[in-house]
């Protein structure tokens, strides 16, 4: 305190030299030549004085005189006459459009479900309350601070963009009226003193001396006067600072919990003053109080009492500059012109830019202070937030490489911006069009990320920082954020530049696919389990993005080709280790094939896959564009390698068999918890789902038999298929009969999963159903377990209130309890105990309540596969995996074993398994037969499973005897099931004798005779153009396939005729 008082009295002194009243001041600064060297004159002179006590300052006083002395003199200058008639007026003007209320930390926002672009667009209160969207559907938020509200952006609302005072034209009849546009000499005016106040703004906030002012602004006697300046971070804990303080400054506990109190709210404080040996002394110990063996000491500087009192004045003209610009966009439009003006024979960045690249260096207040700024003025004025976006775009990588290395939180970083300005439609194009931007994003992380890349060039997070990954978060966000909306129209350059930066995001992908690569512990446990949080959040992160990628990709079909092709040459890329390795041929009923020696259990293998996903993603796409027949015009039939790209997928699904089947139980937890997230709904879009996809598609493009025989190979089960086997090992039989229920699981869903636009004949509401209708059929549930259980949208949207009621009705809670959705009666028919999305209790649960419930109705209890929708005609082959030779002798080794009192090879499970296969295949070949003659129907799924094998006994007669054994008592129903389809089959083989004989029969009809043969002509006609159609499609689909076969006919057929020893099982062929 006594050094305040010290200093008094040559403060004094100064101010009686500026009696001068705002008026005269303003007329004084008129007559000037050059208003910036006048003005900080003027600054120069005042601002030491009024900033002087910064250690305990009066602040209404403060307030007052700067007010006083700078503002009004300011104001007065700039409008020629008094500012308060002048605000008055200009504050009725109408002259707002947007809102754009910055929102404090722990504000709540609203969000309008039904009419937000996106979920950042957000109204305050004031706004929502007085906007269409109360009465829609909206979620509200806590503000983290920060972002502003988005009323009156025409861009962030698909309907009601303005609130009812925010509405131009309706702000009020006597507003419009009396409008005051600013007249020319204010203009003028604004010109001249906009540029000085952002200048001087500017130099101020950046200036690094610690003892020494810019030159122009040394015009009074220096004093000795100097403050110790602690500074906010955020890694010692507020009683470190505390105690750091109290014993460098030997201050009173208050005094220090003051202290810290105002540095973590302003980021920085004085705390001594004094001469600038006393000041240093303080920092040194501070600085050495608050050092430990894990802690970096706290931030200090010594700094001259006129520069931190410029530097707090600079901050307050920031804020007055705010003010000022609220009344004008006109204003508005100078002040972002001034900050964006290069100095002429300058390499500096204009000013805005300089503020942007200091950002990270500056303390809390005065970010929050600088951002306000950026928020009053650019992102008001659409034309020149594109300006700023452009700009800050030009300087990404280095502001984000800063807030990496920063310790601040992300809300009071620059960085945090970009939301407000990728989100913006049109400026996400130009974005993209003028900048590369998404190159720009996608260098940055390959920037920033290497230093988690192992010598092969993939990411490992071992060992990571939790706080720094998080922060790498952040820019893959900024990638979202420009995806979320898809444009609508396609320019050239677009199309270039969004290619270039998909093939950029490749590289990530890249280094992603095969990372963190695990090998099967045998003998001992693992001793340490390793980090798998890091690349599963990564992928959680990714999830969205990679599917906003495939769908910009699927725009349009020269697109999406290009993209395909780029994505294959990477998988490709990716896959030299494998094709390079030693060979392994496994032979079956006379198919064989010649494949890697690799082994699941024994060698490497990833569950992070993206690049193959994607190309799942992208080969779906094409296939809902109908334009898979041009697919080899871009990547040819000799590149393609279907069975290189089936390889890593179907790694990862063997894995998961193996684990199930606790082959990997010394690998620890953490493969227990990546397998968990591999499934779960927050990763499976872009993992499991996409993992089955990809064996759709080998399914559809290779010979059926070799794809099975592949199957087996991975699953290493060619030897438990094995007639002659015969163990004794109780845990090998476990183990052996575990995988082979995975891998029928598995199966059934390449076959019978179809619910997948462009995979099957379905649209998105109808996926959404049906995931719905399978989560009811376990239990009735509320909205918000539904909600959970589905996967969220880049909108964090799930599509569940569109579709519900067509499914489900709600019931109303009773005395306790909420509501809950209870399914349509109707939708029961669509039950499929199979699919691919329970997990193992959800399936069990899902199976007794629905086998409980047809008990009670007096049904039987077999629960077949409802009929699934068609394939689309991409991945039409896909059925003849059913009716191929090894499905065949895989369904019969199952029964077979099962009827055999001595083979403990097959569990209850597995024959049900086998059961569902049995029925996709009779229910695939009825359907056809349903369709189209009978000559027509080549799927001989009945007569396959009608023949006799060498063991004396076909399907058909292996099921009437597995219907005899008592054990088998619970599947009896199914049985039944299926041996009436078998009939059903086989009459409708016989239709056509049969037709005969009922029409001969049938007399009634003839009354009507003549329209009946009239509609009977039309329903012909249709039936043979939709069948032609069918023709069509089915060739080309045919002529893919052969030739994918073809060209790798070497692959497939050299070691056919090799005999081996199973050649005694060859059956299936005569
Ligand atoms: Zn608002
Ligand atoms: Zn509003
Ligand atoms: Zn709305």
């Amino acid at each position: 305190m006594a050094d305040e008082e010290a200093g008094s009295a040559e403060r004094m002194e100064i101010c009686s030299e500026l009696p001068q009243t705002p008026q005269r001041l303003a007329s004084w600064w008129d007559q000037q030549v050059d208003f910036y060297t006048a003005f900080l004159h003027h600054l120069a002179q005042l601002v030491p004085e009024i900033y002087f006590a910064e250690m305990d300052p009066d602040l209404e006083k403060q307030e007052e005189s700067v007010q006083m002395s700078i503002f009004t003199p300011l104001e007065w200058y700039l409008f020629g006459e008094d500012p308060d008639i002048c605000l008055e007026k200009l504050k009725h003007s109408g002259a707002f459009q947007l809102c754009g209320k910055v929102f404090k930390s722990g504000e709540t926002t609203y969000s309008c479900r039904d009419c937000a672009i996106d979920p950042t667009c957000v109204l305050c209160m004031d706004c929502f309350q007085n906007s269409v969207h109360k009465n829609h559907r909206y979620k509200m938020h806590t503000s983290t601070g920060g972002g502003f509200c988005d009323c009156g952006d025409i861009e962030a609302w698909k309907t009601g963009p303005f609130c009812v005072n925010h509405e131009p034209g309706r702000a009020g009849t006597i507003k419009e009226n009396s409008r005051c546009p600013l007249n020319e000499e204010v203009i003028a005016q604004a010109r001249k003193i906009f540029p000085s106040v952002i200048k001087y703004i500017v130099e101020m906030t950046i200036w690094e001396e610690e003892k020494e002012l810019p030159p122009e602004l040394q015009i009074r006697k220096k004093n000795e006067r100097y403050y110790c300046v602690l500074f906010n971070d955020e890694h010692h804990s507020y009683d470190h600072v505390i105690y750091s303080l109290q014993r460098a400054l030997d201050c009173e506990l208050t005094e220090a919990q003051l202290h810290t109190t105002a540095i973590d709210r302003e980021g920085r404080r004085a705390v001594k003053a004094g001469g600038y040996a006393a000041c240093q002394e303080a920092k040194e110990d501070i600085k050495s109080h608050s050092e430990n063996v894990s802690q970096h000491p706290l931030h200090v500087e010594v700094l001259h009492s006129e520069i931190m009192a410029h530097q707090k004045f600079a901050l307050r003209l920031g804020s007055w500059m705010n003010k000022i610009m609220s009344y004008s966009s006109d204003f508005r439009q100078i002040f972002c012109q001034a900050c964006l003006r290069e100095e002429p024979g300058s390499e500096n960045p204009c000013l805005i830019s300089r503020l942007m690249l200091w950002d990270a260096k500056l303390y809390k207040g005065a970010r929050k202070i600088i951002h306000e700024l950026i928020f009053s003025s650019f992102f008001m004025e659409m034309e020149y937030k594109k300006l700023f976006a452009m700009e800050f775009v030009k300087y990404y990588k280095q502001l984000q490489k800063e807030y990496i290395s920063d310790d601040h939180d992300r809300s009071i970083s620059i960085t945090a911006l970009s939301v407000q300005m990728f989100t913006v439609p049109t400026l996400a194009r130009h974005l993209i069009e003028e900048q590369n931007v998404i190159s720009v994003i996608t260098e940055t992380l390959l920037e920033v990320l290497p230093e988690y890349l192992d010598r092969n060039n993939k990411f490992n997070f071992q060992g990571y920082s939790q706080d720094k990954l998080g922060r790498v978060y952040a820019v893959i966000c900024d990638l979202k954020y420009i995806l979320i909306s898809k444009p609508t129209i396609w320019t050239e350059r677009l199309r270039m530049q969004f290619l270039e930066g998909f093939r950029s995001f490749l590289k990530i992908l890249t280094c992603m696919q095969g990372m963190e690569e695990i090998r099967r512990q045998v003998g001992q446990h693992i001793e340490v389990d390793p980090d798998w949080e890091a690349a599963i959040a990564i992928q959680m992160q990714l999830k969205n993005i990679l599917l906003m990628f495939q769908e910009w990709c699927a725009c349009d079909e020269e697109l999406l080709l290009v993209a395909y092709k780029e994505c294959h040459k990477a998988v490709m890329r990716c896959s030299t280790s494998f094709m390079s390795s030693s060979k392994t041929v496994v032979q079956f009923c006379g198919h064989s094939l010649e494949t890697k020696s690799y082994r699941v259990s024994e060698d490497l293998v990833s569950i992070h896959l993206p690049l193959s996903r994607t190309l799942a993603g992208l080969h779906v796409r094409l296939s809902r564009l109908g334009a898979i027949s041009r697919l080899h015009e871009f990547v040819s039939f000799e590149d393609f390698q279907v069975e290189v790209l089936v390889e890593y997928p179907l790694r990862c699904l063997v894995l998961v068999a193996q684990v199930v089947a606790e082959m990997w139980r010394r690998n620890g937890l953490s493969l227990i918890s990546q397998v968990f997230y591999y499934q779960d709904v927050k990763c499976r879009e872009e993992m499991y789902d996409k993992d089955i996809i990809m064996l759709q598609i080998g399914a559809s493009l290779m010979d059926p038999n070799k794809f099975l025989l592949l199957v087996l190979q991975r699953y290493e089960l060619a030897e438990a298929f094995n007639k002659t086997v015969s163990t004794k090992d109780q845990d090998l039989i476990k183990q052996y009969n575990t995988l082979i229920e995975e891998m029928l699981q598995v199966l059934i869903y390449i076959v019978g999963e179809r619910y997948v636009p462009g995979v099957g004949n379905v649209t998105k509401e109808e996926v959404t159903m049906r995931e719905i209708i399978h989560l009811l059929c376990i239990e009735p549930m509320p909205h918000s377990a539904i909600a959970k259980n589905l996967p969220e949208n880049e909108n964090n949207e799930t599509g569940l209130e569109n579709v519900i009621n067509k499914v489900a009705t709600f019931k109303k809670p009773g005395v306790s309890g909420h509501g809950v959705y209870e399914l349509k009666d109707e939708s029961l028919k669509d039950f499929n105990v199979y699919f691919y999305h329970y997990s193992k209790t959800q399936h069990s649960k899902a199976e007794h309540m629905q086998k409980k419930r047809r008990k009670q109705e007096n049904k039987d209890e077999a629960l077949p596969p409802p009929p699934p929708p068609e394939f689309c005609p991409a991945f039409s082959k896909v059925i003849n995996l059913l009716n191929c030779d090894i499905m065949m002798y895989i369904l019969r080794t199952v029964f077979e074993r099962a009827i055999d009192t001595d083979s403990n090879l097959w569990t209850e499970g597995m024959l049900q398994m086998a059961f569902h296969i049995l029925a996709l295949g009779l229910l695939e070949e009825k359907q056809q037969l349903q369709k189209a003659p009978e000559e027509e129907v080549t799927f001989d799924f009945y007569h396959k499973a009608s023949r006799l094998g060498s063991s004396a006994m076909n399907i058909h007669i292996l099921l009437e005897k597995l219907k005899g054994i008592p054990q088998l008592e619970g599947q009896k129903d199914m049985i039944t099931w299926l041996l009436q389809m078998f009939d059903t089959v086989k009459r409708l083989r016989e239709k056509s004798c049969l037709i005969v004989a009922t029409t001969s029969g049938l007399e009634s009809i003839k009354n009507d005779e003549i329209t009946h043969d009239k509609e009977k002509a039309e329903r012909k006609r249709k039936a043979e153009a939709a069948r032609l159609h069918r023709q069509k499609i089915m060739a080309q689909m045919s002529a893919l396939q052969k030739n994918f076969i073809e060209t790798h006919k070497l692959m497939y057929d050299n070691t056919s005729e090799m005999p081996g020893k199973e050649d005694s099982i060859m059956e299936e062929e005569r």
